[in-house]
């Protein structure tokens, strides 16, 4: 069917969601699309970021999502090409497989905030129309930077967006939250049929198992064993305790380059104090890891893998759990040991002077250099736990 109008819809859809669909079926009703090829994302097998759905799952969930409307079909061609593919790769597949036909890429509200970064934008723009969602057909759209003819090549679409992520509608299942409101009937039985997304633990143990040698693993399982138990003393969540135990090394056994590399496409520029001391790394680079390639995206774990190492003026129940376990571990027998767990079983702030108290020492007596968080931490504690004995 030449002269035709074709939509495409790409992404993760990890899992499409009902935002999705309305966000679809707006575009082609409002541009009289004959056609939506919706195009779940392909991702090579060794880079699958944890908590993410099988290929075959998500494509079953996208026929799943868009059944009952005729003018939508999924493809598979970017995940049959193993590999991340770019948007221009595939919109020039496609102008070759529809040549007579005119190319409508559908995209997000805040596409154009981003578009330049996209690989080959000009190219795209080239080969297919861009339709943008806006909140109302009145809004002001910023083109600044593209030329007219450029320009043409947008298209605003009015649509009431869904305010949900898939990112959020995975908390929620893990969560064991109702997300009725937002996933297809079908999709949600799809999801529990499958146990996809359900308990995340095993994901990340098996991450942690791919990235650490087998003494590290044995103190990663130990650290989360032992952070467990405190946030159950100490009335912290467990499970979250528990997790960030078991990731807060997960960059440990990396090469120094990739964890310098990590943290500062981290958006982190290493101090002279952390360039001196590379062994604080792991956990800037831990956090920074977690943060951009997993799908760990709870603040409180994030800061408690950051700050396991120098610890930190300020910090929360958990950066404490997580600090104190790192010493305290079953496995761990340096010689103070068992003075530690005596103290981290009266108050973790008790225990934490002591710890960092013996690190400054111990740091000063090599002429090493002290990360001022540490320093931080061991004032920040010592002051308010000073303040609340007077
Ligand atoms: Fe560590
Ligand atoms: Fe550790």
């Amino acid at each position: 069917m030449a002269g035709g109008k074709i939509g495409i819809f790409g992404g993760s859809f990890n899992p499409p969601h009902l935002g999705h669909r309305k966000l679809a079926v707006t575009a082609a009703d409002a541009l009289g699309l004959d056609r939506v090829i919706v195009m779940p994302a392909g991702i090579p097998p060794h880079k699958v970021p944890v908590a993410f759905a099988g290929a075959k799952d998500r494509v079953r969930m996208c026929e799943l999502t868009f059944a009952g409307d005729c003018r939508f079909e999924v493809s598979t061609l970017e995940i049959d090409r193993g590999s991340r593919s770019y948007t221009v790769d595939t919109l020039g597949v496609l102008r070759e497989q529809y040549p007579g036909d005119e190319l409508y890429l559908i995209t997000g509200s805040d596409m154009l905030e981003t578009f330049k970064q996209w690989y080959k934008w000009e190219e795209i723009l080239s080969l297919a129309y861009v339709c943008t969602a806006v909140r109302e057909k009145s809004a002001v759209l910023d083109y600044s930077g593209f030329t007219d003819e450029q320009r043409k090549r947008f298209i605003p679409v009015e649509a009431d967006p869904i305010e949900i992520s898939s990112t959020q509608i995975r908390r929620m299942l893990a969560d064991g939250g109702d997300v009725s409101a937002f996933l297809d009937g079908g999709v949600i039985e799809y999801i529990k049929e499958n146990g996809l997304y359900e308990d995340r633990f095993p994901d990340y143990r098996r991450l942690v198992e791919s990235k650490l040698d087998a003494e590290r693993l044995n103190h990663s399982f130990g650290v989360s064993r032992a952070a467990r138990k405190l946030a159950l003393k100490y009335g912290a969540n467990a499970d979250k305790a528990e997790l960030a135990g078991l990731l807060h090394d997960v960059m440990k056994n990396a090469p120094k380059e990739e964890q310098r590399r990590v943290i500062e496409a981290g958006g982190h520029k290493l101090t002279a104090v952390e360039l001196a001391n590379s062994k604080v790394w792991h956990a800037m680079a831990g956090e920074a890891f977690l943060r951009c390639e997993t799908d760990i995206d709870d603040e409180e774990i994030l800061s408690a893998v950051r700050h396991h190492t120098t610890g930190a003026a300020g910090m929360t129940l958990l950066d404490r759990i997580v600090y104190i376990a790192d010493f305290i571990s079953e496995e761990r027998d340096y010689p103070d040991v068992e003075t530690v767990r005596r103290l981290a079983d009266e108050s973790l702030e008790k225990a934490i002077i002591y710890t960092t108290t013996y690190t400054i020492r111990d740091l000063a007596a090599k002429g090493l250099p002290i990360h001022p968080d540490t320093v931080d931490c061991y004032n920040d504690i010592l002051i308010n736990m000073t303040e609340k004995e007077v």
